[in-house]
């Protein structure tokens, strides 16, 4: 038989619940941890319930994307086994890269060639990370031939992916074999952080005490759930003018990935002309498309990623094209200073 407390009771009980923070499952705790992965900065914002750290957990899938798929550098990934391949031979490729591969293909198709993961050579000509990263000392603007050289083996229409029978997979894991040129390197540098923030909803979405996020990798965030206070996620969308500003804030409610490329993220200035690292695979050159950022918002990482890329190569007018057939909102800061959105971001676009 139940005993019955008394109502004075419980809120007696209650309050020694609160103070003591013992009871733990009454409202959700904030976490918060900043780290670096994927050669970026990962901030974590965690509501949860009880007392579990999550952020450790988080951190720990993303290193794993990094040496496990994604990474051009560290030779236990598959992007570095697919570039050191050499051969006819078709190259075995788990699902889960042949599902990124399947994608990128499709991006590729649909951005008609402005997004193109196949660049590596390109990407790694200009080599802008590095000397954004390193003051500068030492960068050289490639000359034209051998961009054209370089250009020339590109190309993600030279890619094949081969779906394969369970039987005949051989490697455990193995779904998929891809076929490139010798020499031709994949980079998924465009994509790599969107990827990030699909494998960490899927995570979130495993744990049913974690109940609000916002977390970003670099310039792709994600927000999950809700706050405790029942109010809106609102994230910063950052002015390409003056980075240390911000133009807006976009108000989220649920579950979101937002991705910002611009020509103030990574770049080297010389003599008065800037050269940043959003490549336009028709010239091998940085793009000048008439915009300084783009602002994608989609329910999934992979796009607001790629999108983001491939409609600051198109530019303002087909990357709103693109963007619509995906069914994504976008915003892009023109040259000018000027900013154009989609419908659906203006309805969630707050200005200052
Ligand atoms: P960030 O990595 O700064 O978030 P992006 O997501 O826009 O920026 O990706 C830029 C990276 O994508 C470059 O550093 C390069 O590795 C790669 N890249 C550059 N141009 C292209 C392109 N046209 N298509 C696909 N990938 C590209
Ligand atoms: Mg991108």
């Amino acid at each position: 038989m139940k005993r019955k407390i008394s109502g004075r009771f419980t809120g007696i009980l209650a309050s020694v619940c609160l103070l003591l923070g013992g009871c733990g499952n009454i409202e959700p705790g904030q976490v918060k941890k900043v780290d670096t992965a994927m050669g970026t900065v990962i901030q974590q914002n965690l509501y949860v319930l009880g007392e579990e750290d999550y952020c450790g957990e988080i951190l720990a899938l993303l290193e794993e994307l990094e040496w496990r798929e994604l990474s051009w550098r560290l030779d236990t990934s598959q992007v570095y086994g697919i570039n050191h391949a050499t051969g006819e031979e078709g190259i075995p490729v788990t699902a889960k890269m042949a599902d990124i591969l399947d994608r990128c293909l499709e991006l590729y198709q649909c951005s008609t060639g402005a997004f193109d993961v196949t660049m590596g050579t390109v990407v790694r000509l200009w080599d802008i990370d590095r000397y954004a990263a390193d003051a500068e000392e030492g960068f050289r603007i490639p000359d034209k031939q051998e961009l054209e050289a370089a250009l020339s083996g590109c190309g993600s229409d030279k890619l094949r992916l081969v779906r394969l029978e369970p039987e005949e997979g051989g490697i455990q894991g193995m779904a998929a074999k891809l076929y490139r040129p010798e020499g031709m390197q994949l980079d998924l540098g465009a994509v790599g952080k969107g990827i990030a923030l699909t494998r960490i909803q899927e995570y979130l979405r495993g744990e049913p005490d974690i109940t609000g996020a916002v977390i970003s990798v670099g310039g792709s965030i994600l927000t999950y759930g809700g706050k405790p206070d029942g109010s809106s996620f609102r994230v910063g969308i950052r002015d390409p003018v003056d980075p240390s500003r911000n133009i807006g804030v976009l108000v989220l409610e649920g579950d979101w990935c937002i991705s910002t490329s611009g020509d103030y993220e990574r770049y080297v200035e010389v003599e008065g002309v800037r050269y940043h690292h959003l490549l336009d695979p028709s010239t091998g050159y940085p793009a000048h498309s008439g915009v300084r950022s783009v602002t994608v918002l989609a329910e999934d990482g992979f796009l607001s990623d790629g999108l983001s890329t491939a409609c600051f190569i198109l530019g303002a007018e087909k990357g709103m094209e693109l963007a619509a057939a995906y069914g994504a909102e976008v915003l892009f800061v023109l040259d000018g200073g000027k900013i154009q959105m989609s419908p659906g971001m203006k309805a969630c676009f707050q200005e200052g």
